[in-house]
């Protein structure tokens, strides 16, 4: 039987475009940081990948910091600039702003982060799965040093109002007395970098976190995008590679294709989009079709590749249904399935339906045929 794969939101597959680039580079022997030729020639690689990912958002080559991964990129940004503001403002309390909708990486960083002392002020998301900009606005004291909120999330595959949010940060900002903490907009926008338009600078972001695995690259590296000038103590002491941001030795070959992942991404992404899209269509119209089985979300405000839905049965024996017809779905989102506990952004939403009976996340995207929709969607009829 042929394998299905429907989890591109837990990991991409490898573009065979990118698995070459890394190829050839995995067999340099030699340390980017030697002086010798060796070692140049991994510069050289590194540096050609953190300019095609620079390019990719519009920002400049040294806001880039290469990581091992989305979770470090969201660790080392919150914990960094709230260790920063902390030593010039040590009389305040540091408050963060997040949605209740975070990945674990954020949302457990979060709890570590209250246990040092800083306060967290969660906002909540509508039956859309959305947050109202107007509701982070409220929540923002003189005391808010991050708002932490996530472009598209995981599970719902919910699109933020991210330019609506941002703009209310950026009036928080201007309100900012000489002596308050600074203010600044960390986003994770890792579900998001496939098929948006992920602009950092244009959107007020400070931090952005991206993986390479869910951008058709490998697993194990990711960046940190890190506007010039934000406050920031390194996570990872060391060596002080990335200009002193994140020590240890450059993972060559990871970066190396997420730099070739991104370059794709320039040429590919908007018609990919719009493909990706269609395919969504289909699927949505498909299962709608399907008595008992509700899909999440409105078709305008999602992830074009993600689609997540509740049908008569509980999500994790839809989700082994489907594995045993050779269809690789999850069932709420990998991270919490590991857990084995409710996601929590079900368990966020004001409607508990979706909650109680869980459901399952079908995501796609470059690889995916029109012919693995119509399976899916008889699979799932016949479930
Ligand atoms: N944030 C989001 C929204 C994610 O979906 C993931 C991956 N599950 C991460 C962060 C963590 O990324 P990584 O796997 O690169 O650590």
């Amino acid at each position: 039987m042929s394998h299905l794969y429907f989890d591109y939101a837990a990991s991409t597959p490898l573009d065979p475009r990118v698995k070459e680039s890394m190829d050839e580079v995995a067999l340099i022997a030699g340390n980017p940081s030697s002086l010798h030729a060796s070692g140049r020639m991994l510069r050289e690689k590194i540096d050609r990948a953190r300019r095609s990912l620079a390019g990719l958002l519009d920002v400049d080559e040294t806001e880039i910091i290469f990581t091992s991964g989305a979770t470090e990129s969201n660790v080392a940004a919150l914990d960094g600039i709230v260790r920063a503001v902390r030593a010039s403002h040590p009389a305040r309390r540091l408050r963060i702003v997040a949605s209740a909708i975070e990945h674990s990486s954020v949302s457990a960083t979060l709890a570590r982060l209250q246990e040092y002392g800083a306060a967290v002020d969660i906002v909540p998301v509508a039956a859309d799965g959305r947050v109202r900009p107007d509701d982070v606005a409220r929540a923002i004291t003189a005391d808010t040093v991050i708002v932490c909120i996530m472009w598209a999330n995981n599970v719902l595959g919910a699109i933020q109002p991210i330019a609506e949010i941002s703009g209310a940060v950026a009036e928080a900002k201007m309100k900012r007395g000489p002596k308050d903490p600074p203010l600044f907009f960390v986003c994770d926008a890792v579900q998001a970098m496939s098929t948006q338009s992920v602009l950092p600078r244009r959107l007020g972001i400070d931090a952005l976190s991206l993986s390479a695995h869910k951008m058709y690259g490998p697993k194990g590296v990711g960046a940190l995008y890190l506007k010039r000038g934000t406050p920031f103590a390194p996570l990872i002491t060391g060596g002080g590679q990335e200009a002193g941001r994140r020590s240890g030795t450059e993972n060559v070959a990871g970066i190396t294709g997420l730099g070739r992942a991104a370059e794709i991404l320039i040429v590919d992404r908007a018609a990919e989009n719009e493909r990706t899209a269609r395919l969504r269509r289909a699927l949505v119209d498909g299962l709608r079709a399907i008595r008992g089985v509700e899909v999440f979300g409105k078709d305008a405000d999602s992830l074009p590749g993600t689609a997540f839905l509740s049908g008569r049965e509980n999500g994790d024996v839809l989700a082994l249904k489907l594995d045993v017809k050779g269809i690789a779905a999850s069932a709420g989102s990998a991270c919490d399935a590991g857990n084995r506990k409710k996601s929590s952004a079900l368990a966020a939403l004001p409607d508990h339906r979706f909650a109680d009976r869980g459901g399952v996340r079908l995501s796609f995207g470059r690889f995916t045929r029109h012919e693995e929709i119509s399976a899916v969607i008889t699979a799932l009829r016949e479930a």
